[in-house]
């Protein structure tokens, strides 16, 4: 991003600072940090996402939208620990564990790091073949286990962004999957012994994100994962554009379809009730949960 003389918004001085154009607003670089800062925590009280004495679970990926919320989250005094999993990926998960380690040991973060490797012991391009599902897909759902049965009575909290909310929208509405359509919230309470989820990034673009980290000197890894699919990246930037073309617009949409999803999908969808999976305890809709039956898939193939 440009840096240019502003007239900033919040100390009226003219200095090298920045326009936020989906805003509408210019800010200098001093007043930007109090700006994102402020900005979520209004987002964490309109949604009633935590108090600030709530145990919070944050899952840090070592990623800048992540990294961003888990700083802020600390200089806002918030009690956070953090869940770093290692999906063992040769070169960038090791260089991201190490990060990982050293961000949350200077800002005095307590960490867990759980490899993905603990629970399945081959690598997850391996795993997606032998289940026959997308590596995101497996990889996502592996996670999700993962952050469950680690959070004990926690709010998870995740880095998704304004853009990637919106992204995933647009993406559902192109294929009509009216299940996860219906489901879109900052916030899915707690329910069947699943823990609190909250999005607190939800009404902020990843454009600030990078934004926050380089004004104040946070380091984050930058690579993106190497089996990112490709619809993923098509939705991501069909939603920049968005922004860019036409400012204000990805937010509007998304506090919009917040606005009309609960009329839109009134009568939909019938709830599934939960059982305990009888190998792990892990809630499920069938009487295996799907990571311990993936656990067997994998055995088989092992044994041949
Ligand atoms: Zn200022
Ligand atoms: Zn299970």
């Amino acid at each position: 991003m440009e840096n240019k003389k502003v007239r900033c918004k919040i100390c009226n001085s003219l200095k090298e600072g920045i326009s936020l154009e989906h805003y509408n607003l210019k800010l200098c670089l001093e007043c930007f940090p109090i700006f994102f800062r402020k900005r979520i925590d209004e987002t964490i009280k309109k949604f009633k996402m935590f108090q600030p004495s709530d145990p919070i679970l944050i899952a840090l990926s070592g990623g800048k939208d992540s990294v961003s919320l888990t700083k802020t989250l600390r200089d806002l005094g918030y009690n956070i620990r953090a869940l770093h999993i290692n999906i063992g990926i040769k070169g960038l998960s090791e260089k991201t564990e190490e990060f990982v380690i050293n961000f949350c040991e200077n800002e005095k973060i307590d960490l867990k790091i759980i490899k993905l490797q603990e629970i399945f012991p081959l690598p997850v391009y391996k795993i997606s073949k032998i289940a026959k599902k997308p590596i995101c897909a497996v990889c996502g759902m592996i996670r999700r286990y993962i952050m469950n049965m680690e959070a004990k009575g926690e709010t998870i909290v995740t880095g998704h962004t304004l853009n990637d909310e919106v992204s995933f929208i647009i993406k559902n509405l192109i294929f009509w999957n009216d299940d996860l359509l219906s489901r879109i919230n900052p916030v899915l309470s707690e329910k069947q012994g699943f823990s609190k989820k909250v999005k607190p990034l939800c009404l902020t673009t990843e454009q600030e994100t990078k934004l926050f980290c380089e004004v104040l000197g946070i380091k984050y890894i930058d690579e993106s994962c190497p089996y990112r699919s490709e619809v993923y990246d098509v939705f991501k930037h069909v939603t920049a554009e968005l922004n860019k073309n036409f400012p204000g617009s990805i937010i509007g949409f998304y506090k919009g379809y917040l606005k009309r999803v609960k009329k839109m999908y009134s009568e939909s969808i019938e709830k599934v009730s939960l059982q305990k999976c009888k190998d792990c305890g892990y809630l499920t809709s069938s009487e295996r949960c799907s990571i311990c039956r993936l656990k067997e898939k994998l055995l088989e193939y092992k044994n041949g």
